[in-house]
């Protein structure tokens, strides 16, 4: 077979994949004409007005091509205007809704992390993520005339998406970044890659129906580490978008290209006598059980009280998490992690053993020697501050929770829990001064008083959402002005009309 022939084939197996994977939305019909090919100029539409189906539909095994295609697309939706980028966040936004099922099983079935009912929500809420209202430009009037500033596009955004939650941040990443005017090359995570490529495919059919843009958001087939550095060193490529552990993090702060970077958490939770405590119970099992606790804003460690500690834990057992004893506890940490005792009297490290992350609480349970009732969301138990389940991000549906004297050493210990990732911090309590003292110690890119930890993405509380959080670089919850240059235009003396 010649090789050309087999690139046919690839790529034709590969679109009829993608079709089957992701449904475009009713408001979206497989025949609606292309509204960039209605000037006559003989481009990508057919005779039966039907725009001819073509290329690779953002899947690309090479990452310069990636590149260079989404190039080429930033320069057509740039001539789209808003209008086209309006489209697509419409695009986006319908089809995360629509394919929420297919694809949040899709993604489960490929990472075998997490939970089905969440991860169907994550794709279904990304209709919360904002876009192009965002960017309304800043005025200035005055007697030297006026001043305008727009939030104007870069260009190409490299962007790495994580293994917890694929589909859902590339969707929001697309909403973000081509509301702002850019497109997008994808390099996710190897273990969830397959079923981004399945969404990016069916994206870009859908957006190439109703805009005539080809490729606004590209991803690379088979990502790998020389994948992620063709990327970040391709020209075209002006910032880049990391959601990520530690390791992503440093890697893209080294390449000398503007990093924003949604980085790793351990959210800490306080629980004072102010409080109340079904209420606390109840939105720590509700953060904590999310998607099997895969979150990096869910709660991962509580510090009690003394005098409310075990009253939280009766609520949070009467609420339907699951108390460990010593013993059970002991069996679950020695299967969930792998401790190396430190050399020559220093400090021991533990790893987190990879098979319980984003496991259900039925698979930790079993490991820890005991049977629990069907739809358990969550376990917990009593631990010391320097447990394991406490200092690391083990995502796993366990919550250590550890007894503390005082507010100054639930904060302290909070601190030290959160390793100044400065990403999530949580209280309850009805105290101002602990609320106060906690929100400036911890210095945390979300701060939630009296809620699950999804309160801080608009799921609750108010605000938006969106699954990137830049946290050391300072963004925070991205949206598409973060991924915009500001732009000065000014008029001297002229224009202001009073
Ligand atoms: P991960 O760090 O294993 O992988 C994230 C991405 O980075 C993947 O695409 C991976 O292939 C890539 N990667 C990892 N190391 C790399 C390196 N050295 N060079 C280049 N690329 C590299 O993370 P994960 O397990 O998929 O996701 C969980 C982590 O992400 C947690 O630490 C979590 O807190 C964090 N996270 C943060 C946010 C946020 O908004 N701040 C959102 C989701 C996840």
């Amino acid at each position: 077979m010649s090789a050309m022939n087999e690139t046919l084939i690839r790529d034709v197996v590969a679109e009829v994949l993608g079709r089957l994977g992701g449904a475009a939305p009713p408001a979206f019909p497989a025949t609606a004409p292309a509204a960039k090919h209605d000037c006559g100029c003989g481009g990508n539409g057919s005779a039966s007005g039907r725009p001819a189906l073509r290329g690779k539909f953002g899947v690309f095994a090479d990452a310069n091509e990636a590149c260079a295609a989404a190039h080429e697309s930033f320069l057509q939706l740039q001539k789209g205007g808003i209008a086209a980028r309006v489209k697509i966040v419409e695009i986006v936004k319908a089809m995360a809704e629509v394919n929420a099922e297919v694809w949040g099983k899709l993604e489960l079935d490929e990472t075998k992390i997490g939970r089905l009912d969440h991860k169907i929500e994550k794709l279904k809420i990304i209709k919360l993520v904002p876009g192009v209202e965002w960017l309304r430009p800043d005025a200035r009037s005055g007697d030297h005339g006026i001043t305008l500033e727009e939030y104007t596009p870069f260009g190409v955004v490299g962007a790495v998406t994580p293994s917890t939650h694929s589909i859902p941040t590339l969707s929001g990443n697309i909403v973000n970044i081509c509301a702002a005017g850019n497109a997008v090359v994808f390099n996710p995570h190897p273990s969830a890659a397959r079923c981004a490529a399945v969404a990016v495919r069916a994206y870009n059919e859908a957006i190439f129906r109703e805009t005539g843009i080809e490729n606004i958001a590209t991803i690379i087939e088979k990502p790998s580490m020389e994948s992620f550095a063709a990327m970040c060193k391709h020209e075209a490529v002006r910032i880049l978008l990391v959601t990520g552990g530690p390791g992503v993090v440093k890697a893209a702060m080294q390449t000398g290209k503007r990093a924003i970077c949604a980085g790793p958490g351990n959210p800490p939770v306080y629980v004072d006598d102010t409080a109340c405590m079904k209420r606390a119970a109840k939105a720590i099992i509700q953060g904590a059980s999310y998607d099997n606790n895969l979150l990096c804003i869910g709660e991962k460690e509580v510090f009690a009280l003394e005098s409310i500690a075990d009253k939280l834990m009766e609520q949070m057992a009467q609420n339907g998490a699951v108390k460990l004893t010593n013993a059970q506890l002991d069996a679950l940490t020695k299967a969930a992690f792998t401790i190396t005792p430190g050399q020559g009297g220093g400090c021991s490290h533990a790893a987190v053993n990879k098979d319980f992350i984003g496991k259900d609480p039925i698979v930790l349970a079993k490991a820890a020697g005991l049977n629990i009732p069907p739809g358990t969301q969550l376990l917990f138990a009593e631990t010391g501050a320097d447990h394991p389940f406490v200092v690391e991000e083990q995502m796993m549906p366990f919550l250590p929770i550890t007894r503390v004297k005082s507010l100054e050493e639930g904060v302290a210990r909070s601190l030290e829990a959160e390793h100044g990732y400065k990403h999530t911090s949580i209280i309850h309590s009805h105290d101002l001064e602990a609320l106060t003292q906690m929100g400036r110690a911890l210095d945390t890119t979300l701060f939630i008083k009296n809620g699950p930890c999804m309160a801080g993405l608009g799921l609750g509380g108010e605000g938006y959402l969106s699954f990137s959080i830049a946290t050391p670089t300072g963004e925070g919850v991205s949206n598409p002005r973060t991924f915009t240059r500001v732009r000065r235009c000014v008029m001297v003396d002229n224009l202001r009309i009073y």
